[in-house]
């Protein structure tokens, strides 16, 4: 393994202004580009968190009263800082995660547009006043919750980290972010950049860590709120643990999104659509439609599929997967579906790139003739795989897609309005694409799923998360309606 050049010799704990060195135990942060080590991580517990938990109370009182038209003011330098710092930041995704320059970069670009909401949030939050009888009123204020915290997944080690970061500070909270272990510089990045914009001390802080430190998050007495995103099965523990500890949470899942394939759809837009929704970022997002239900005659969009899947060359236009257990998972679902009887039409199995042999690539594949009993069809694969699963009927279709636990996204592509309406309508999932295969909303509409995708009552981003990160307080005032009007005589 090669060890001479460190990208990041270490990354270390962001807390109360300063990078903290570690005595926990470390993890080796691996680029799966090439398998080559990029950096070390502490795996904190306890202790750190408290000391985070601390410097956050501490600048609280401070970071809370001062006005938001002022607090904003860092998040425009901020933004400027990450527009100036973009191909470094870039960079740092490809390299730590293993998604491409090119995706690497529309991800930051997604980090900048949610600062940019941020920076809008004084003209979001104004409260309400009402004189509600003779001499007394009703003032209605959105205010900060106090400490609060983010635990984040591999898949979006920056733009992630941005659905929570400038939201939840510019509305005056002070974070605890928990990035993912596998992918943790970006955070140290933006930690040293929002000091540079001039964020107080205290204000963010970075504890990295894993499983301990998510319990121990989740069980903080002065934590008041808990985001979270990553799997379903993680988004369950920590969505049960923080509420059962009285915080407020919001939990993000997984997801099995469907793109229902209308035979009257454009051939060359579906094709083009659905070939890069699923093997974006190699499958791992969460938006990623790694199901497609084809309704009755749709061979000739499936055959465009296929030449589009063509042109997809891992190392080129496709980036790695996370690691070798994620190439061995992803493998094992195809091979399974093909045992059970579905048609292996693109095979990106045993892939390999060129000097770069110690990488964890899985080319593009699709699979024909999926039927929806088959676990690539119900589970969440996170690759670039295809499952066709073929329906006599749109009504098929959508029971198809209710079936699923999950609900984050769905797409249509049909080019009958009626019929695309009927799917908006009756589609079970809080993200509806139309003839878009990755239907993410862009600020300030609001990101979520619904069922297992999401655990919690707001959505994550957006002008749902306002509600999220503050509290309502309702002023009631009286006073004498008659006094003044002799005070000067
Ligand atoms: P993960 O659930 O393994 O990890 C997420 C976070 O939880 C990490 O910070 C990790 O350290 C921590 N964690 C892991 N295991 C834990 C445990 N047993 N107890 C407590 N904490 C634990 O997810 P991942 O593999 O990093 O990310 C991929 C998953 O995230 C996919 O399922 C993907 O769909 C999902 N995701 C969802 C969204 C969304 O918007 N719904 C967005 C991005 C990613």
């Amino acid at each position: 393994m090669e060890t001479a050049q460190l990208l990041y010799p270490e990354v270390r704990n962001y807390i109360a202004g300063n990078f903290t060195s570690s005595e926990a135990q470390t993890l080796e942060v691996i680029s799966p580009l090439d398998g080559s080590m990029l950096s070390t991580v502490p795996l904190s517990g306890q202790k750190e968190l408290d000391e985070a938990v601390k410097a956050a109370q501490a600048a609280f009182p401070k970071w809370s009263a001062m006005p938001i038209k002022e607090r904003v003011q860092i998040f425009y330098r901020y933004k400027t800082l990450l527009e100036q710092n973009l191909e470094e930041l870039t960079e740092l995704v490809h390299r730590e995660n293993g998604k491409t320059m090119g995706e690497a970069r529309a991800e930051v670009e997604k980090a900048i547009e949610l600062t940019e909401f941020a920076c809008s949030l004084p003209q979001l939050v104004a409260g309400e006043i009402l004189e509600v009888s003779a001499g007394v009123e009703c003032r209605l204020e959105k205010k900060p919750l106090g400490v609060v915290a983010s635990i984040t997944p591999f898949n979006f080690p920056n733009m992630v980290p941005h659905w929570t970061i400038p939201n939840a500070l510019a509305l005056g909270n002070c974070l605890i972010l928990k990035p993912s272990e596998k992918v943790p510089i970006s955070a140290n990045r933006i930690a040293e950049l929002l000091t540079e914009a001039g964020l107080p001390a205290g204000v963010f802080n970075v504890v990295n860590g894993a499983q301990e430190l998510v319990e121990a998050i989740c069980d903080h007495p002065d934590i008041q709120a808990v985001s979270f995103v990553g799997s379903t099965k993680v988004a369950k523990i920590v969505y049960r643990r923080a509420t059962s500890n009285l915080k407020r949470c919001v939990a993000l899942g997984g997801a099995k999104n469907h793109l229902i394939v209308l035979p009257d759809a454009n051939v060359a837009l579906t094709a083009a659509g659905v070939a890069a929704s699923m093997s974006g970022c190699a499958g791992q997002r969460c938006m990623a439609g790694s199901a497609m239900v084809g309704v009755g005659p749709v061979d000739a969009i499936i055959e465009q599929i296929v030449a589009e899947a063509k042109k997809i060359i891992p190392g080129e236009n496709l980036g790695s997967v996370i690691s070798k257990e994620a190439k061995e998972r992803i493998e094992r679902y195809i091979s399974e579906a093909e045992k059970s009887g579905a048609k292996v039409l693109v095979d990106g199995r045993n892939a390999t790139v060129k000097g770069k042999e110690n990488g964890y690539y899985v080319g593009p594949t699709i699979i024909d003739f999926v039927t929806p009993d088959m676990a690539i069809a119900q589970e969440e694969v996170f690759g670039p795989v295809l499952a066709i699963i073929r329906a006599k009927t749109l009504d098929e279709a959508l029971q198809i897609e209710n079936q699923s636990n999950y609900g984050n996204a769905a797409s249509v592509f049909t080019q009958s309005g009626g019929l695309a309406r009927y799917v908006i309508e009756n589609a079970s999932a809080g993200m509806i694409g139309v003839n878009v295969g990755v239907p993410v909303p862009r600020e300030p509409f609001s990101f979520g799923g619904w069922n297992e995708s999401k655990f919690g009552t707001c959505d994550i981003t957006g002008k749902s998360s306002i509600e999220f990160w503050t509290q309502l307080k309702k002023t009631t005032t009286k006073w004498n309606p008659e006094a003044g009007i002799n005070w000067m005589s």
